[in-house]
């Protein structure tokens, strides 16, 4: 192998900057060539694609999303487009592509390892949600721009007496939710995985009014199916049942522009070292990830059939820790 490519797909993550480099630097000095697709799938069909070196990924180790750019391609899902975008890579030379990004991403270097062409996935999606990884790069980053977002909220909604539905994002999956409810000492959190009814929610904030608590933190999970906006037009017409004024945040997209912490740049430039390994061992078709402390190879397919599920002592302890 003596040329490369990385690119980042689907939404950004905190860290992917860092992966970037170590996916460039570790390649380098393997004695490899390595480029840079711009626009995640976008850029293969089109072609878009930059040549890499040591000091092109200097000075960004410290910045959020990506200097590649990332974008949603739903034609990558087309056969043509992805022929059109191994063509491309046959142009230039390229004989293996690491692709960092979540499960859509994934999905779409599956069906290109499918088509024979060597491809390593990094797993990275602020979701977490990525079955392989216990965690994911950009995680780690998100949970802790929620919990400044949270503490603050604390202190104001104590001074007003509010309750506070405070939305944090996820999609499908309720890890982000769960983990900053339970972090972030919130009075309950909802979750897509549990069926809540809205009537039970507003007799718990009840309860915490009576209990004497100067505020009620709800943290709301986006994909949950009563998200934030449903439940406070649901709690509109019952305003007084709940003792608390009422107030909603959506910290939404914020939790994705923040610098990558220490754990996210540590995890991606691991996982990325462990993707050009795999790719010099001849290991294709797989996923690389955190599993307990170690950096693992699961295969494309693995990940693409099974779901990542939350914790039930997780959900159990958060139960618990609202009292
Ligand atoms: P993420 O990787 O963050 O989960 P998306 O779900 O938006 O983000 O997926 C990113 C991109 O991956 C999509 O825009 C598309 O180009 C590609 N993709 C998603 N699903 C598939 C699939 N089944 N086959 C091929 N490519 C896919």
């Amino acid at each position: 192998m003596k040329r490369i490519a990385v690119l980042t797909s689907g939404g950004d993550a905190p860290g992917m900057n860092a992966a970037i480099r170590a996916v460039v630097r570790t390649g380098i000095d393997r004695g490899w060539e390595v480029f840079g697709i711009r626009h995640g799938y976008k850029g293969l069909i089109e072609s878009e694609c930059v040549p890499l070196g040591l000091r092109d990924v200097g000075g960004i180790i410290q910045q959020g999303g990506t200097i590649l750019g990332s974008a949603r391609c739903p034609e990558f899902k087309e056969e043509a487009s992805r022929r059109k975008a191994l063509e491309n890579l046959a142009s230039i030379g390229i004989e293996g592509l690491v692709v960092i990004g979540g499960n859509g991403s994934q999905a779409g270097s599956l069906e290109l390892s499918r088509m024979g062409f060597p491809v390593v996935g990094v797993a990275s999606t602020i979701d977490n949600d990525l079955y392989g990884s216990d965690l994911t790069i950009g995680v780690d980053t998100a949970l802790n721009i929620a919990l400044e977002a949270i503490d603050r909220l604390k202190v104001t909604a104590s001074s007003h007496h509010r309750a506070f539905l405070v939305e944090v994002m996820g999609r499908e999956f309720g890890y982000l939710a769960l983990v900053a409810g339970i972090i972030g000492g919130a009075e309950a959190i909802v979750l897509p995985e549990v069926e809540i009814d809205p009537e039970d929610l507003a007799d718990e904030i009840r309860r915490s009014y009576q209990r004497g608590k100067p505020h009620a933190l709800v943290v709301v999970a986006e994909g949950a199916a009563y998200n934030a906006g449903l439940l406070a037009q649901y709690f509109q017409r019952h305003r007084d049942r709940l003792g608390y004024d009422l107030r909603v945040t959506i910290i939404g997209h914020v939790q994705r522009g923040g610098s990558p912490g220490a754990l996210d740049r540590l995890l991606a430039t691991r996982l990325a070292a462990g993707a050009t390994a795999a790719l010099e061992r001849g290991e294709f078709g797989v996923l690389l990830g955190l599993r307990g402390s170690e950096v693992k190879a699961t295969p494309l397919e693995e990940v693409a059939s099974r779901r990542k599920e939350l914790d039930p002592a997780l959900l159990a302890l958060a139960k618990v820790l609202a009292a």
